[in-house]
């Protein structure tokens, strides 16, 4: 077998969440809602899978899906976006980014990353024979390093991947940061493959899709999940909206590995995005609530918390409770001895670099307010 994918560990998500049910813990480890997303539109899902939608979509999607990816471009960001060329619908935005790479890259060719980071991206640019350049953020306040991102970049580099609102930090990218690696994207001739599962996840900050600033619309491929923006993370569906150059090879990719995506769900989503801001509005707000509620108990606990302006997570210092123990066993001690599962920030790092931080552990607020609290008494009974 290829070497590579053997020795591949089981991710961290899988792990954490086994033993969560072994112990009875509550799961604030792998980042999924404990609620259903909206009843009506997976109403619309259940009545398209009894109206015979069943059989193979079109390979770059729905048209259906692929207007209302559009009109969602145009609504949220200004972008003005074809969709008989410039979207394709895939399933999940994991498979989205492994497309987006597969689209522009070549064995050799170096991709910028932002550590921490997702754990897909790693795996996916390697085995493309792409090499990553890791740039750190610096906690506690997630700054990106100028001089090291400028570093990163040269003669051989490709793309840069971009999270945002990114997981596992919480971290919103400012106007300022997004300029910076427009600079750089523009001064090195690169494209940007933009992970914005968690666009409308911000908390009192605005998302600012790289897409929207100068001279970004022919270079980045942004890529959505239907998961995140409505709470259904088991259906995998997301999208990319990319020029229509870049469109067509991603598409490519995506007949190579998917072909095509469950129409009755993309009937669904594409109900979904044309809803009203209203709904946008409420998922944030309770998300937000949510997060406070945990930021606040963790603080009472003597956790200080590290700024997270969107996404699911957040991320918190454990050098007060974990007496001298590292992320992954302090985490692992917290599920057996307090019943509360979360997953260490170590995780997010190149296994290949140097030693991540130890003092981190992410926590996920997607979850029922009495959820949270049940969570926080737990732990502070066991610390
Ligand atoms: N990117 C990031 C940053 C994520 O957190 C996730 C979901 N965990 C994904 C991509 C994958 O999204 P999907 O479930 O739509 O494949
Ligand atoms: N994206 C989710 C998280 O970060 C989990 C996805 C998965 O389990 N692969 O927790």
């Amino acid at each position: 077998p290829n070497q590579y994918l053997a020795g591949l560990p089981t991710t961290i998500f899988t792990i954490m969440s086994q033993l969560a049910v072994k112990h009875g813990a509550i799961n604030l480890g792998q980042g999924f809602p404990d609620t259903e997303g909206p009843q009506d539109i997976i109403q619309v899902a259940a009545e398209a899978l009894q109206d015979g939608r069943n059989q193979y979509a079109p390979l770059t999607g729905l048209p259906e899906l692929r207007e209302a990816v559009a009109a969602s471009n145009r609504r949220f960001y200004g972008l003005d976006v074809d969709p008989a060329t410039e979207v394709v619908v895939t399933s999940g935005a994991t498979e989205a980014l492994a497309a987006c790479l597969m689209a522009v890259v070549e064995p050799g060719d170096e991709v910028v990353v932002i550590e921490p980071l997702y754990d897909t991206y790693l795996p996916a640019l390697k085995l493309l024979g792409a090499v990553p350049r890791c740039v750190r953020l610096a906690p506690p306040h997630w700054s990106l390093p100028e001089a090291e991102l400028r570093a990163a970049f040269g003669p051989k580099t490709k793309a840069i991947m971009l999270n945002s609102p990114m997981n596992p930090s919480g971290k919103v990218f400012v106007r300022e940061e997004l300029e910076l690696i427009a600079d750089l994207v523009r001064e090195h001739d690169v494209y940007a493959i933009c992970d914005e599962v968690y666009e409308h996840l911000t908390f009192h900050v605005k998302h600012v899709p790289l897409m929207t600033l100068p001279g970004m619309r022919e270079r980045c491929m942004r890529i959505g999940s239907a998961g995140k923006s409505f709470s259904l993370t088991g259906w995998k569906v997301g999208y990319v909206t990319a020029p229509a150059a870049l469109a067509s090879v991603v598409a490519k990719a995506h007949q190579v590995l998917v072909f095509a995506t469950a129409p009755n769900l993309q009937r669904a989503v594409a109900y979904g995005l044309n809803k009203d801001d209203s709904y946008y509005q409420a998922l944030s707000a309770q998300m937000e609530t949510q997060r406070d509620l945990l930021r606040d108990g963790l603080e009472r606990l003597g956790f200080e918390t590290l700024p997270a302006d969107g996404s699911y997570f957040i991320v918190a210092d454990i050098s007060r409770h974990a007496q001298g123990r590292g992320d992954v066993e302090f985490a692992r001690w917290l599920i057996e001895h307090a019943g509360v599962a979360t997953i260490p920030v170590s995780a997010f790092y190149d296994p290949d670099g140097e030693t991540p931080p130890q003092n981190l552990i992410r926590f996920a607020f997607c979850k029922k307010p009495e959820i949270l609290r049940e969570a926080l008494k737990r732990l502070e009974k066991a610390l």
